[in-house]
C-alpha cells in the first residue's frame, strides 16, 4: 500500500516510542482511549493491551486492510471511519487520548480535543510546534499557541523523536507531549470567543507595546480602531496602563486573562 503524505501517514515504527507515549499516558485497565489516526495500528494494539476500550477515528478506508488483521486478535476497539475534525469527540466518552497525530490537523485537532472532558492526551507533534505550545512568556516560542493551549491545560514535554523512529521518515524532528486538562484555571475567563480573538489580534505584533497591538488589529476582537483607541486612552482603563504598556510577549498568562477580561467589560459598557 502507498502511503498518503497528504494525510499525514509517516507510521511509527520504534515500539520504545510506543511504549513512551503509553507509559506517559499511564494506561490501565478502565481507561477509554481515543486514538487519531490508525495507520497500520502500531499504537491501537498496544493500547488495546493495556485499557479497556481503544476508539479510533481513522479517515483513509484503504487501511482497512490492517484493519481487518487488527479486528481477528483484539476485540476491544472500535473504528470510527471518518475525518476527525467531523466527529463529535465530546460523544465518545473517552477519558484519555493517545495519537501519533496527522500534522496538517495538529492545530484544530488540539483545540477540538481541549474542549472535551478528559483526563490526559499523550500526543506526538512536529518538534517545532510542540515547543510553542509550551512555551514559557518571554520566551520567542511564546504566542497565540502557547496561550490558548495553556489556559486550559499543562503542557508537559516528554520526549522529542527522530525522523528515524517513522516509515517513511517525515523531513523534521516531533516531540511526544502530554496534556492534563486543567481543573483550576490560570485565571476565569468572561467570554472565550473574546478571548481567542484577543489573543489573535495581540499575537499578531507580539514585539509592539500591548495598546498599540491591540489598536493595530482591533478587528479581531470586532472594534473599530479609532473606538478602541478612545478606550485604551480613557480613564476606564487607566489601572491597566503599566500592562498596556508592556510588550506583547512579555505579558504572563494570568496578566491576559485579565487584561482580556477587563477589556470586555469596557467594551461591553461603552455599547
Ligand atoms: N497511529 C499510526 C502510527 O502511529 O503509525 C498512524 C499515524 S499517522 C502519523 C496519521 C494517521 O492519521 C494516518 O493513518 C492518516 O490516514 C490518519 N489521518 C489523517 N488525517 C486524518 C483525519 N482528518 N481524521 C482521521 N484520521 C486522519
Amino acid at each position: 500500500m502507498r502511503q498518503n503524505k497528504k494525510l499525514g501517514q509517516c507510521f511509527l515504527k520504534d515500539k520504545n516510542i510506543v511504549k513512551k507515549a503509553i507509559n506517559a499516558a499511564n494506561i490501565n485497565k478502565n481507561d477509554i482511549v481515543l486514538e487519531i489516526g490508525l495507520g497500520k495500528g502500531i499504537l491501537t494494539k498496544e493500547l488495546a493491551k493495556r485499557c479497556k476500550k481503544v476508539i479510533v477515528i481513522e479517515l483513509d478506508k484503504k487501511l482497512e486492510i490492517f484493519w481487518d488483521e487488527i479486528i481477528k486478535e483484539y476485540h476491544n476497539i472500535e473504528i470510527i471511519w471518518n475525518d476527525a475534525l467531523k466527529v463529535n469527540l465530546k460523544e465518545l466518552g473517552f477519558n484519555k487520548v493517545v495519537a501519533n497525530l496527522p500534522y496538517q490537523i495538529s492545530s484544530p485537532v488540539t483545540f477540538k480535543l481541549l474542549d472535551c472532558d478528559f483526563e490526559v492526551a499523550v500526543l506526538m507533534y512536529q518538534y517545532e510546534f510542540a515547543k510553542r505550545m509550551g512555551a514559557p512568556s518571554g520566551t520567542k516560542e511564546y504566542g497565540r499557541l502557547s496561550v490558548s493551549v495553556q489556559y486550559r491545560a499543562v503542557v508537559d514535554y516528554v520526549c522529542k523523536v527522530s525522523p528515524s523512529a517513522f516509515s517513511p521518515k517525515p523531513k523534521v524532528d516531533s516531540a511526544i507531549v502530554k496534556l492534563t486538562k486543567k481543573n483550576e484555571p490560570i485565571h476565569n475567563i468572561d467570554n472565550w470567543e473574546f478571548f481567542d480573538g484577543f489573543n489573535r489580534a495581540l499575537f499578531q505584533h507580539r514585539n509592539k507595546n500591548t495598546k498599540k497591538a491591540l489598536i493595530h488589529s482591533a478587528h479581531e476582537i470586532n472594534m473599530d480602531r479609532d473606538k478602541l483607541k478612545e478606550l485604551l486612552n480613557s480613564n476606564e482603563i487607566m489601572e491597566f496602563n503599566d500592562l498596556l504598556g508592556k510588550k506583547v510577549y512579555m505579558l504572563s498568562l494570568k496578566e491576559i486573562g485579565v487584561l482580556c477580561n477587563n477589556l470586555y467589560k469596557i467594551i461591553n459598557k461603552s455599547k
